[in-house]
């Protein structure tokens, strides 16, 4: 197969009229539809019956989808298929081909994919699109990538040849791949995951987050559909105990996660135990939560700074793991910019995902909203609220955006990771002390930088410990292939999803040498 190299999926043009007829006409659809029914999907068996509830988190009395939850005996009989999969002996060109025609399948249904992400998970039109562009690129990316590995296999080392030597590497499948992923980007997130799982030959099972098991099924739907033999991936909807279960399993390899800290360093934890029967270790890719610090400099552009930072703590409510939570905000610029903060949060459009005008959707459940609400009370008994958006309706699950300021170091509301809309400021004296600040964190997922020096912007890239650093621009909105995207320390595992290296993780080098 001849691909062409690759290239982002162009995302829609949403000021143009008829792309907004468009997506008018495709929530209608979809919502002239009957709830969707997520199965349990082992093999050829499918198995509904709709224990779960998936809500509209704008408006929760609307049942977006009703799933079924895998039980012990699902994910025996999902391991077990995985086990004997077929998958690995298929080569690695037709295997980019199913990958090829799922992203297809995707492209065909982007509309209908999009809506039902605004529908189940409150993703606004611009960043449910984006969702699914961006699905489309890393099943484009890694169909690539895995081409590039088996046939160029010592892509990180030549090996030298002496004569009377061959030597030779290979990567294989490492073996089955449990996914277990998050709802706020719903088909990318996972379908990343899989994908790169089963682009290197491995079988998966995907638990997909509890909030959002429709949009999960679509992309399994994607990849069935598209030739992907059944035993090479199950879909096993349900909550914790499932991805427990999968953790926990000595039929499981690799781990990939998405996810918060706590579950996991939970996930870390129990991985390195060997169940009975276990003869492998396990490796697990995570990516976990971030406390995000923008640094802004005394001579950085206002004009710049305050729209990328509106967009990169306010976008889909701040329930991004790249979402700025601090602004490292220097003396001499301090005032004024918390002021032009102040004035843009104020007049943010907090409204329903479906409205295309809106800056702000509603956060994903109830138990998000009293979160939010929570930090932002702390905020206000410790420190100062120097914004609150101006209108945010009351019905749905909507978090106020917010903007804090003048917080002890210590306070919870700079240190914990909040994933909703507030935005806090702090007062540093040099960029130095910004840097020390950062340096103090756990976290080291992203980072930002607005600087006209080229030597503050080298001193920051030198010291800062994120996985990525945004010079003067959002720090959200990571793009397959331009920045491989990945945290540090407890932010992840420091893989990089959408590189060149994510698929090293899913595959396990052999060298063969053969005196000839
Ligand atoms: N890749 C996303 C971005 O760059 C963030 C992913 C996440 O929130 O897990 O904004």
């Amino acid at each position: 197969m001849s691909l062409t190299p690759f290239k982002n999926e162009p995302i829609l043009e949403l000021r143009r009229a008829p792309i907004r007829a468009q997506l008018k006409g495709a929530l209608e659809a979809f919502d002239d539809e009957p709830v969707v029914q997520v199965p349990v999907w082992v093999g050829e068996d499918t198995r509904q019956g709709g224990a779960l509830q998936s809500l509209d988190p704008g408006d929760p009395e609307r049942l977006v989808a009703q799933s079924a939850v895998a039980t012990q005996a699902d994910v025996d009989h999902a391991l077990d298929l995985a086990g004997r999969s077929e998958w690995r002996h298929v080569p690695a060109a037709q295997r980019a081909e199913v990958l090829i025609r799922a992203a297809a399948w995707l492209r065909a249904r982007r509309l209908e994919v999009a809506a039902l992400e605004v529908r189940e998970t409150a993703k606004p039109w611009r960043e449910a699109d984006a969702d699914v562009c961006e699905a489309i690129d890393f099943l484009e990316y890694y169909a690539r990538a895995a081409i590039a590995l088996a046939e160029h296999p010592a892509f990180d080392a030549e090996l030298l040849q002496p004569p009377g030597e061959r030597n030779e590497l290979r990567w294989n499948p490492r073996g089955v791949v449990a996914v277990i992923s998050p709802w706020n980007f719903p088909v990318a997130i996972p379908l990343g995951m899989v994908s790169a799982g089963l682009a290197t030959g491995n079988a998966v099972v995907l638990k997909p987050a509890e909030q959002a098991p429709a949009c999960a099924f679509m992309l399994v739907r994607a990849l069935r559909e598209s030739g992907l033999p059944a035993s090479a991936l199950a879909l096993l909807p349900g909550e914790g105990p499932v991805g427990a279960a999968l953790v926990g399993d000595p039929r499981v390899h690799t781990i990939a996660f998405t996810g918060s800290g706590p579950v996991g360093l939970e996930i870390v934890r129990r991985a390195v135990e060997q169940a009975p029967g276990q003869k492998h270790l396990k490796r697990v890719v995570a990516e976990m939560g971030g406390k995000n610090c923008v640094i802004v400099d005394s001579d950085a552009d206002l004009d710049d700074v305050v729209p990328a930072l509106v967009k990169s703590a306010f976008n889909y409510a701040g329930q991004k793991c790249s979402a700025a939570a601090r602004v490292l905000a220097h003396e001499a610029i301090h005032d004024a910019l918390v002021e032009r903060l102040a004035g843009a949060i104020e007049v943010l459009h907090v409204g329903q995902a479906s409205d295309p005008e809106i800056d702000v959707p509603p956060v994903i459940e109830l138990e998000a909203q009293e979160r939010v609400a929570r930090y932002a009370a702390t905020a206000e008994a410790s420190g100062r609220i120097a914004a609150r958006a101006a209108e945010v309706p009351d019905r749905g699950y909507f978090a106020t955006p917010t903007l804090a300021t003048d917080l002890p170091a210590d306070s919870p509301v700079l240190q914990e990771e909040i994933f909703g809309p507030l935005l806090a400021v702090e007062r540093v004296k040099t960029i130095e002390e910004a840097c020390d600040r950062v340096d103090a964190s756990p976290y080291g997922l992203t980072g930002g930088l607005f600087s006209r020096s080229p030597r503050t912007v080298d001193y920051v890239a030198d010291r800062t410990p994120v996985g990525n650093l945004y010079v003067n621009r959002e720090i959200t909105g990571a793009m397959v292939g331009r920045q491989p995207f990945g945290g540090n320390r407890l932010s992840g595992t420091g893989t990089k999803a959408g590189g060149p290296a994510y698929l090293l993780q899913f595959v396990e080098p052999t060298v063969i040498t053969e005196n000839t």
